[in-house]
């Protein structure tokens, strides 16, 4: 594998007591019922949440690979990054890794969604990432996990990185949804609203308890250009999942010029869903749960040169 061109920046990283005060007072717009409180991070490795380690803590890293540019309009199928590799390359080798990105299409033998779940540990990885597909016999959302040997993804991603163990997290415990912003958007806003062009950096989990919500899954590649986000979203597959739900990934609330995706998530389910999260779709009955670290700093990596704003809703 050619070497990976990598940039870093630092992150600001305030407590987590003031974290939890300032969501505590923001997302209130967003939300009925809002509870924020710093916590030891409950086992994530059990039901719900099946992650592959039980917390969040120890070296904690926000990492974005590619971007968009690579699928729109048309696919790079040169761009297939191993996650092995990335793990090398921003120095650290073993860890719990968490996220939303493409899936690894010369596995999958289609383009894919995958939500990263996998802790690699002294050269051996415990896999438990999902891939969600489009099934082409009837529009289907087809979800599956990867074998632990497929450590690949394409395209983009957005990831947190973690040594996965026990320690202190931010909880954000939401019910009934009064404004107009999804659960992610409505934490970035309030901590962007606060922290203004101070980059804080969110990674971690949350569960849709009650409800449903908006999901896309990208289908095989366009074999025409998609130039618009009229034309993306006609080509994408949206669905509406089912509680209870899990998604990971990352949020940034500012981008210190690293042409960064400033949220991204991806669900998965025990009942054979997994794609892209857009916001919930039952606002009055609405509940979710979040367990969150901050990221001590942020490695965009093999970041495109050309590069546009489609795709990164
Ligand atoms: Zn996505």
């Amino acid at each position: 594998m050619t070497k990976l061109p990598i940039e870093t920046r630092n992150l600001f990283v305030p407590s987590l007591e003031e974290i939890a005060q300032v969501l505590s007072n923001g997302m209130t717009s967003n939300f009925a019922e809002v509870t924020v409180e710093v916590v030891d991070c409950p086992d994530l490795s059990e039901h719900p949440f099946t992650l592959a380690c039980k917390g969040l803590s120890g070296n904690p890293k926000i990492i974005e690979v590619g971007g968009p540019p690579y699928l729109l309009p048309t696919v790079d199928r040169t761009k297939v990054y191993d996650l092995g590799e990335i793990a090398k390359a921003v120095g650290s080798p073993s860890a719990f890794i968490i996220g939303a990105g493409a899936g690894p299409w010369p596995f999958a033998n289609t383009n894919c969604e995958m939500a990263a779940n996998l802790h690699i540990k002294d050269g051996k990885t415990k896999n438990l990432t999902w891939i969600g597909k489009v099934n082409p016999e009837d529009g289907s959302n087809m979800a599956s996990q990867l074998p632990s040997t497929e450590m690949r993804h394409a395209l983009l991603s957005n990831l947190y990185f973690s040594d996965g163990n026990p320690g202190l997290v931010v909880k954000v415990h939401c019910r009934q949804r009064t404004g107009s912003q999804d659960f992610i958007t409505s934490i970035r806003t309030t901590l962007q609203d606060f922290y203004k062009d101070k980059p804080v950096g969110l990674g971690g989990t949350f569960l849709l308890k009650e409800g449903t919500a908006k999901h896309h899954v990208m289908p095989d590649f366009s074999s025409v250009p998609l130039n618009t986000e009229d034309e993306l979203n006609n080509w994408l597959k949206f669905y509406n999942f089912t509680a209870p739900l899990v998604s990971v990934g990352t949020l940034v609330t500012a981008d210190p010029g690293l042409d960064l995706r400033v949220q991204h998530f991806h669900t998965f389910s025990h009942h054979g869903e997994v794609g892209h999260y857009h916001i919930d779709t039952q606002p009055d009955s609405v509940e979710y749960l979040g367990y969150f670290s901050l990221g001590q700093s942020i490695y965009r990596i093999d970041r495109p040169v050309v590069t546009h704003q489609i795709g990164r809703d």
